[in-house]
């Protein structure tokens, strides 16, 4: 997530499951045959992202580049289909200068990494988007000669590997269980490069789109989700379409509770959706003391909590994909 920037907006909290109804929140049950979303796979991923020898990821830097070629390979494994070379959107990021220690960039691209899959029947033609940002802020050495690397386990290998799990689930679902020979829409995953110094891989897409930006009914936004504290997860511009606070409702099988806060909306990936009027949301446990830090390491997630938003985010994309009777117009959410 970006350090500054964006607008305040209201704060509002409620417990959207029992707004739902209780029989909403029973969730949806795992199909046979599709291996359930699991902390140790999680980890894993978050474990590769946030190692040292990653050095934070920053933008430009070949370690950027070495983590987008993981995503892209876990995206092969996963059986997802490219809708560019390799699953690389390579963008310039060598127009302006980048401020600030810890990062520098020795090479003035970066790069998107895009997967999807595809939907069915009439459907196939509206697309939902599950973005996470994979780059950080990197390094730096201090007055005492110190290296010090930013990991961003949080921010963002938290997001990124709920993002891949969900990728990895989807595709076992579609291909397992099927959806029998249900309509439903496609999807496609995004992991945005460079949005530590100012969100420019999601602008770049929204300004590149591969499909046009009015045929995405739903985008979801996993950006910092790996500290779940007291069960209360943030959710971000649950006003940009109605179906929202239901969609949470129904795939909220922890018990979760929802603090619907915008104050965040121009501060990671979802904000170029929001101003394209697409019904976009983010998904974030929380600021902490390790935010920027170089503390923001894989010992301080909660590993059981990451787990439990990524299971929320997958049954709701789920719900996203087959769902009939989706409006993606704007509105005020219905509790
Ligand atoms: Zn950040």
């Amino acid at each position: 997530m970006l350090r500054n920037g964006g607008t305040g907006m209201k704060t509002s909290r409620l417990l959207v499951c029992l707004a739902a109804g209780l029989i909403a929140c029973d969730g949806l049950s795992g199909p046979e045959g599709v291996t359930p979303i699991t902390g140790d796979a999680l980890v894993a991923h978050a474990t590769y992202l946030a190692d040292d020898s990653l050095y934070g990821r920053p933008a430009g830097w070949l370690d950027e580049l070495t983590a987008a070629e993981y995503i892209a390979n876990e995206f092969r494994r996963f059986g997802l289909e490219p809708l560019v070379p390799e699953f690389l959107q390579p963008f310039w990021i060598g127009d302006q200068p980048v401020a600030g220690a810890p990062i520098r960039q020795t090479r003035p691209w970066s790069q998107n990494v895009i997967g999807s899959i595809p939907g069915r029947g009439a459907l196939a033609q509206e697309w939902v988007i599950v973005g996470a940002h994979y780059d950080h802020v990197g390094w730096a050495v201090g007055p005492d000669s110190v290296l010090r690397i930013f990991n961003g386990a949080d921010d963002n290998a938290s997001g990124t590997a709920a993002m891949l799990e969900i990728a990895r689930y989807l595709a076992e679902y579609v291909a397992r269980a099927g959806l029998g020979g249900a309509e439903r829409r496609s999807v496609m995953f995004h992991a945005y490069g460079a949005e530590e110094i100012g969100l420019r891989g999601s602008e770049f897409y929204c300004a590149n789109p591969i499909v046009p930006l009015e045929a995405v009914a739903a985008m979801v936004n996993l950006d910092m989700v790996g500290r779940l504290r007291d069960d209360l997860l943030t959710v971000g511009l649950s006003t940009t379409a109605s179906f929202w606070p239901v969609k949470l409702a129904a795939a909220n099988r922890d018990g979760l509770t929802f603090a619907l806060e915008d104050k965040f909306v121009g501060r990671s990936d979802h904000y170029c959706f929001y101003r394209a009027g697409r019904p976009a949301i983010h998904l974030f446990t929380g600021l902490h003391p390790e935010y920027h830090t170089p503390s923001d390491d894989v010992h301080l997630l909660n590993v059981e909590g990451l787990r439990q938003v990524t299971e929320l985010a997958a049954q709701m994309v789920l719900d996203l994909i087959t769902a009939r009777d989706l409006n993606p117009g704007l509105g005020a959410p219905q509790h």
